[in-house]
């Protein structure tokens, strides 16, 4: 058994940014779940299911093979055989991933992927459920979130910096929409397990998160 470090939180919390930097720091694996989600999403989406077709999503998953490659150390997400890391980020895979998530098959066939890496290495991994249903014995826990005007507002500028128009309202909208799926779904919600750290980053520059969660990962 490696050594597991769990981060939840919200969308846009800087989740992914703060373990990518967490894991260089400390020599862990990052696990990226939200991106195992948006590999599922992306084979309902091209066998052009729609987000209520809960059936055919059941059905889908049976010929859907999700698997993770490490390549210099960058997780890279393979659906069937196919590198679709490059389209993982769109905005329709995103909202199909948080539409399809809360289907129990889909998130069964993903627990089995997420157990599995932690068994065999160092793992820093991030999510919705990771402290509360995937690893419940993990050695750090951490529920990172955020003000839904600071997530929304490091979202717009993210967008803006890459040159795609965009707007703040809208964004703030997508996010607390979001929320609400992720939070009130009936298998694994979206919430602080017990013995996670909370940590609000509205204030707290990068630096400053990965400095707090360093320390609590201490001899780890
Ligand atoms: O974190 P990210 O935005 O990439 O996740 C996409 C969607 O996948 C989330 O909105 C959430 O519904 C789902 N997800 C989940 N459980 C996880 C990780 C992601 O339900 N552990």
């Amino acid at each position: 058994m490696g050594i597991n470090i769990a981060i939840d939180g919200p969308a846009g919390a800087g989740k992914s940014t703060i373990a990518k930097l967490v894991a260089r720091e400390k020599g862990y694996i990052y696990v990226d779940t939200g991106a195992m989600y948006r590999g599922l999403a992306i084979h309902f989406l091209d066998q052009g299911i729609q987000a209520g077709e809960t059936d055919k999503i059941i059905e889908a998953c049976k010929d859907a093979q999700v698997t993770i490659r490490y390549e210099e150390g960058v997780q890279q997400v393979y659906l069937n055989g196919q590198n679709i890391t490059s389209r993982l980020r769109d905005e329709e895979v995103g909202n199909m991933a948080s539409k399809s998530s809360p289907v129990p098959e889909v998130r069964a066939k993903l627990l089995e992927l997420q157990q599995g890496l932690a068994r065999e290495q160092d793992v820093i991994m991030d999510g919705r459920d990771i402290g509360t249903c995937v690893l419940p014995d993990a050695d750090v826990k951490v529920y990172l979130t955020a003000s839904v005007e600071t997530r929304a507002k490091r979202r717009y500028d993210e967008l803006v910096e890459k040159g795609i128009a965009c707007d703040l309202e809208e964004i703030k909208r997508d996010i607390a929409e979001r929320d609400e799926r992720d939070m009130t779904r009936k298998t694994a919600p979206l919430k602080q397990a017990e013995d996670a750290v909370l940590i609000d980053s509205s204030d707290m520059t990068v630096d400053e998160v990965v400095a707090a969660i360093t320390a609590l990962c201490g001899g780890h």
